[in-house]
């Protein structure tokens, strides 16, 4: 989104680079580093990273959704597409990066960069919030703060910018000094430093001053003394250096904080005087990244008056997109915090995402940018939405309106979110998907409510990029070329359907598996395309298997037969998958079928066996290694016969999640996962790098007093002899949560504290023994999340994971989460 224009002899000269350049007059405009997300390939350049994935794999890809323009280091592409723009590097990452601080170069305005373990992202979007009135901002998109992040987020830099705001990350000793060239702060921030991500530095100091060199050039430094290791204040970095504590003197001291409901009141010493301020927030982290965001305006010389009026406007930062069902059909992704063109391209990228409904649509309100020519931004977002496919646009607010003409779709306006909300009877919504997307000030969640179903108080949130996240995981362990067939049955382990297909076939598994063919159905109905197969795929059900482009697994002979009857008979190399039964003793064929099974195969043309697998029985226990050895050993021999017998290659799989993460012998073609992607594997130790995916939530519909000797619910199993405290929430046996975990067995968070259970779980609600606790009436309540865990809740009732979260009814609302 450079305004300086670039041609692609500009980045050879600039990167030394070999060329190829077939085409000399494209004019650059985006830097590219994934093959899925472009939107205008014509003025791309695509950088083929190195990173856990070979970006060069992607270039073809690239190249059919039109990108011309290439950065690589492999010689082998150099000319191989004849169209194609190609720069030979040595190093795509490093060529990145010099392409960032050539940009950089050009312009000379005041940058402020952001570095700690904790909060930056949250204090760049405040200082974005805090001082948009006073300049136009440039800012990382998201989280954009690693090596890769950084040189992308400053190439957003354009002449008529006036403020960047930049946040940097680093994993490991010496990876400073290239985002110190590539962003040249002149106003430095150090949030915090805590001990995350401490195993890539020697010592806690060594972390330090290995961020510390993002600051060497700035003209003003801010930070607290209670993070830099006892450094003398003029052996830190900036020309002017302003600092705050709670526990010692400093530019800004801190010396009161008070929670008043959920703000907070600060006070503090400043230039001799007591100053004060609000905070609109009462969670620790935020009352320091509102110290923080305090200082800084204070440290830029705003007053203190000024300062207070400012914070106490600052807003939640609406940092995920919420994906939920809405009215009439529509899926609705919700995000009514920002409205700005970087956060829309990032939203609109998700609604893109999304196949389950034929039509998209975008609520937008005016942009909240300031210091741009009205016209331009339209226009720029005109073009965003057609490059983007959208087909429907509702525009609210006075600017968006005035600009009405620049939309080449179907469109229509309001003046004001009550316009909008006046004229809503009369506006259609049917099967569609239905961007929300609104400045603060525009109040969207009352449209949001208006078009959304209604989320009972119980809800499953899922959070699809901790989804995303675990998919890498064990992309990681896999050897190269070794596919994935990723499991989605019984509603992916109850997680949801199409949603979390959608992320997976995005990210690129090569299989989806389902355990009925109602399921498979369901995921073709929401656009997905993967192949699939079908576990269990019962004869009365061939005609949908056929009509869906499903592909059965096939476990016995009779199976077989029929299938092969029920095929029309011009059907050629219809794609089945064999079942090989190794010692699960469930489903599959046995060694003394093989030569019936060979036969049959090899005796019709309709079919073709896409591959063969066989069931682990306990991959994630050591007692069992043995056999799991033995299972893989016999498979391989059944392998054997099996190619023999048909002549061609088909795909071999027999790893689920824990064989995965522990038996690396038995990748061979591919892998099944199920319950890794969903954040448990028991073959680890304690889950040891996955995240959590799934968090159920409930809340307090009433909190009672019970006298001594009086009981609890049905049966009066519920007994308080010393009376007490009871909350009465809103989850019972009918949502999932089991009658087992009643009578204390089962254990609740209310606000952060461990809650048992009083008496037996009824079929919508339970009580829990709430007392000397403080709750009210509307409370929020976690069933499980990443802190209660899934396998704790098992633990409990003597069960697994598994069943955990299979059981959480479909009453039960799910709520996706993608950032
Ligand atoms: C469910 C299932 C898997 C996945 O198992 P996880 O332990 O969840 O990874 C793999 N293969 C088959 C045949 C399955 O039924």
């Amino acid at each position: 989104m450079s305004s300086t224009t670039y041609t692609i002899d500009h980045f050879a000269e600039i990167l030394h680079a070999k060329t190829f350049i077939p085409q000399p007059n494209l004019i650059i405009s985006r830097l590219v580093i994934d093959s899925r997300t472009v939107i205008d390939p014509e003025s791309s350049l695509f950088f083929a990273l190195q990173g856990k994935r070979d970006g060069h794999q992607y270039i073809k890809e690239a190249y059919e959704n039109g990108i011309r323009s290439f950065v690589i280091s492999e010689e082998q592409y150099f000319g191989a597409f004849p169209e194609a723009n190609m720069l030979l590097v040595e190093n795509v990452s490093q060529a990145l990066q010099t392409i960032a601080i050539a940009h950089r170069n050009q312009f000379d305005l005041k940058v402020l960069a952001i570095t700690g373990s904790n909060g930056k992202t949250i204090v760049k979007e405040w200082l974005y919030q805090l001082l948009a009135a006073d300049y136009n901002i440039v800012r990382s998109p998201k989280s954009f703060n690693s090596q890769i992040g950084v040189p992308l987020s400053v190439w957003n830099i354009q002449k008529d910018h006036t403020l960047g705001i930049f946040e940097a990350g680093i994993s490991k000793e010496n990876e400073m000094d290239a985002l110190q060239c590539i962003i040249q702060p002149t106003i430095g921030i150090l949030t915090n430093i805590g001990e995350a991500h401490a195993e890539g530095f020697s010592s806690p100091k060594a972390k330090l001053l290995e961020k510390l060199k993002l600051f060497k050039d700035t003209e003003l430094f801010i930070y607290s003394p209670e993070y830099t290791h006892g450094i003398p204040a003029k052996e830190l970095p900036g020309q002017t250096k302003f600092s705050w504590s709670l526990s010692q003197t400093a530019d800004l001291h801190i010396s009161f904080i008070e929670p008043i409901e959920d703000k907070t009141y600060i006070r503090a010493i400043y230039k001799g005087t007591e100053i004060e301020c609000l905070i609109p927030f009462s969670d620790r982290a935020s009352v320091e990244n509102g110290i923080i965001c305090w200082a800084t305006l204070l440290a830029m010389g705003y007053s203190a008056t000024a300062a207070d009026a400012r914070l106490e406007k600052l807003n939640k930062v609406g940092m995920r997109l919420e994906l939920k069902n809405g009215i009439n059909q529509c899926s609705i992704i919700d995000d009514s915090y920002v409205a700005d063109i970087p956060s829309l391209a990032i939203a609109l990228d998700f609604l893109n995402l999304q196949n389950q409904h034929p039509k998209k649509t975008l609520i937008l309100s005016d942009l909240q940018e300031t210091g741009k020519n009205e016209a331009v931004l339209y226009a720029e977002i005109a073009d965003l939405l057609k490059q983007k496919n959208l087909q429907r646009l509702i525009g609210i607010g006075p600017n968006i309106s005035s600009m009405a003409s620049l939309f080449d779709l179907e469109a229509s306006f309001y003046e004001s979110t009550q316009d909008f909300i006046d004229h809503f009877p009369a506006i259609h919504f049917y099967d569609e998907t239905i961007l929300v997307k609104g400045a603060r000030k525009f109040e969207f969640e009352r449209i949001s409510k208006m078009i959304a179903q209604k989320v009972h108080d119980t809800v499953l949130e899922i959070d699809l990029n901790a989804l995303a996240g675990n998919l890498q995981f064990y992309r990681n362990k896999l050897k190269p070329g070794v596919k994935i067939m990723a499991m989605v049955k019984a509603f992916s382990y109850g997680s949801g359907s199409f949603e979390i297909a959608n992320v997976l076939q995005y990210h690129k598994v090569d299989y989806l598996a389902v355990a009925y063919t109602d399921e498979g159905v369901a995921l073709r109905k929401g656009g997905i395309t993967l192949p699939i197969m079908v576990m269990s795929p019962e004869p009365s059900a061939f005609d949908a298997i056929i009509k869906y482009k499903l592909e059965p697994e096939i476990y016995n002979l009779d199976i077989l037969n029929s299938f092969i009857k029920f095929l029309p008979t011009d059907t050629f190399d219809y794609p089945v998958h064999l079942k090989i039964d190794t010692g699960m003793h469930r489903l599959g064929f046995e060694e003394s079928e093989l030569n019936d099974l060979l036969n049959t195969i090899q005796n019709s043309k309709k079919i073709k066996v896409a591959s063969a697998f066989s069931h682990l029985v306990g991959s994630d226990e050591v007692q069992h290694d043995e056999f799991t050895e033995h299972q893989i050993q016999r498979f391989k021999s059944f392998a054997q016969k099996i190619t023999d017998g048909l002549g061609y290659n088909l795909i071999w799989h027999i790893s689920n999640t824990s064989g995965i993460s522990r038996h690396p012998e038995a990748q061979l073609d591919m892998v099944r996962l199920g319950i890794g992607l969903y954040g448990h594997d028991g073959g680890l130790n304690h889950n040891k790098g996955l995240q959590t995916v799934a968090v159920l939530k409930t809340t307090i519909t009433q909190v009672k007093e019970i006298k001594a000797n009086e009981t609890v619910g049905y049966g009066r199993q519920g007994l308080l002899p010393d009376g007490g405290t009871i909350a009465t929430v809103k989850i019972g046996y009918a949502d999932g949560y089991t009658r087992r975990f009643g009578n204390g067995v089962g254990k609740m968070l209310v606000n952060g504290q461990m809650v048992p259970t009083v008496g037996v779980i009824c079929m919508d609600m339970c009580m829990l023994d709430v007392t000397g606790l403080d709750v009210k009436t509307g409370d929020e309540v976690i069933v499980f999340n990443g802190k209660l865990t899934i396998a704790m809740l098992a633990a409990q009732i003597g069960t697994i994971p598994y069943e955990i979260l299979t059981n959480i009814s479909q009453r039960v609302k799910r709520i996706y989460f993608y950032e």
